[in-house]
């Protein structure tokens, strides 16, 4: 049988109409990937303007990567850390990440995906909460069309309706307040810092209604990515900020897209003026060769983690491949290549480069609302209408129509949920000739899309 079939046949997909996939089977079988291409069963080759999900940041079968991989496998493959047992490369990256950090923080406990990581920070907020003795302060606040995650927990924080139907979420203690999203959030004739007021004061508000005794903690990615790839205005995170702490909530920045760089800058807080008190990584850490996922905890949310031991004995909460070895390797050597290859200078600079190239291919465009991004990160709001300002009828439509254009085009980019939106993720290794090339055929997936769409 033709792996096709057997996808088909036996494959869950994550992410994927279950219906058609029975019918079509998966779109394409990739076998191979070199920098910014992949390479399917049938040899055709494919941009990733995604770089995976946001995540192949040192690009596809670097050799450093597949080295360091196999010398570790050779030597300890595994070994776990509960219990006070230790392992060398672990405790080596959680120095590495605490010299990095963009605020000053404590220590780092280890995950395998960006999910777990924010269930492990729900559960570090209401142990933090039980032992100062606050056992009602235990809502977590998120934003409409944030992504952090899919289990129980944070498939609840993720702010897409399509994530929580079918599966009774949020769990009851979430609660969702407006993005900063300018096209459709913000008043007419409003400035950036008007908006950021605005929303300050609506969540201010917010809280008191709730009862700030029962609100332990905001997320917030600094730059929403899979929610449409949204920028905060300059004061925004400062003036969220200023009403946390007035409340004494906690502040969890979850940098799983943002953090090492892709926005032109070490971390997505340094790029949005925000000072979290906890810090979700995970993607970038390893570019996705390996599982890994990090939350970094400040020295006064340690402090009361610490008075725990008094009250609960040990912290019971962990998992098998915590602090893996194989996971930490791939992730020195990843900051060493980045460090080393100046990576985040040239995302900074390859970042402009995609934000001229993506202004003179759609910024005239009539069916192009809004163009966004910081770095290499990069998204282009598609609407039926400029003026008056109004989005397609069947949201996400013609994203799609656009993206699976551009897919026959050679070019893999992705049509967001929450919008009529595609984005651009590109590895930071992308070449200037690439990046042309990726625009140039989502361009013409546009005018596809058009065609399609006027033809109906
Ligand atoms: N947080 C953000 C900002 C993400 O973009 C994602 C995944 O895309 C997650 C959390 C969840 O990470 P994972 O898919 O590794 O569970």
């Amino acid at each position: 049988m033709h792996v096709e079939e057997l996808d088909r046949n036996y494959l869950f997909h994550p992410m994927t109409n279950l219906a058609a996939h029975a019918e079509n089977g998966p779109h394409m079988t990739i076998v191979e990937g070199h920098g910014a291409t992949v390479t399917d069963r049938a040899g055709r080759d494919y941009l990733d303007a995604m770089a995976g999900l946001w995540c192949v940041n040192v690009g596809y079968a670097h050799p450093e990567m597949a080295e360091a991989l196999r010398e570790q496998a050779l030597k300890l493959p595994y070994f776990h850390a509960f219990s006070s047992m230790g392992t060398d490369l672990p405790a080596r990256l959680s120095e590495r990440l605490i010299n990095m950090a963009p605020v000053p923080m404590s220590k780092v406990f280890y995950g395998n995906s960006g999910s777990d990581a924010n269930d492990t920070q729900a559960k570090l907020v209401w142990y933090y909460n039980n032992v100062l003795g606050r056992p009602m302060k235990k809502k977590i606040i998120a934003r409409r069309r944030g992504y952090h995650g899919v289990t129980v927990l944070s498939g609840g924080l993720t702010g897409l309706k399509n994530l929580h139907d079918g599966f009774d979420l949020p769990l009851p203690m979430i609660r969702h307040i407006r993005p900063p999203h300018g096209l459709w959030e913000r008043e007419p004739g409003q400035t950036d810092d008007e908006f950021a007021t605005t929303l300050a004061i609506e969540l201010d508000r917010f809280i008191v209604n709730e009862g700030p005794e029962t609100v332990a903690a905001l997320i917030a990615e600094p730059v929403m990515a899979a929610g449409g790839v949204i920028v905060p205005p300059d004061t925004y995170f400062p003036k969220i900020q200023e009403v946390l702490d007035k409340y004494d909530v906690l502040l969890i920045a979850d940098e799983v897209v943002n953090g090492f760089g892709r926005l032109g800058v070490s971390f997505g807080s340094v790029s949005t003026n925000m000072k979290p008190d906890l810090m979700t990584v995970a993607k970038g850490i390893t570019s996705a060769y390996v599982p890994l996922s990090a939350v970094l905890v400040s020295d006064k949310v340690w402090q009361v983690l610490l008075d725990g031991s008094a009250k609960y004995g040990s912290f019971g909460h962990g998992y098998t491949y915590s602090a893996h070895p194989l996971a930490a390797a791939a992730a020195m050597t990843n900051l060493d290549i980045i460090e080393r290859d100046g990576l985040v200078d040239r995302v900074a600079e390859n970042g402009k480069l995609l934000h001229e190239l993506l202004h003179t291919a759609f910024a005239d465009h009539p069916n192009v609302g809004e163009i966004r991004g910081r770095g290499l990160m990069a998204a282009v709001e598609f609407v039926e209408s400029r003026e008056p300002l109004r989005p397609f009828a069947q949201q996400g439509a013609f994203a799609g129509a656009v993206t699976r254009a551009a897919l026959e085009n050679g070019v893999i980019t992705r049509a967001l949920p929450a919008a009529d939106t595609v984005s651009f993720s590109p590895p930071f290794v992308t070449t200037p000739d690439e990046l042309e090339r990726m625009v140039a055929g989502v361009r013409a997936g546009l005018d596809h899309a058009v065609g399609e769409l006027r033809s109906k």
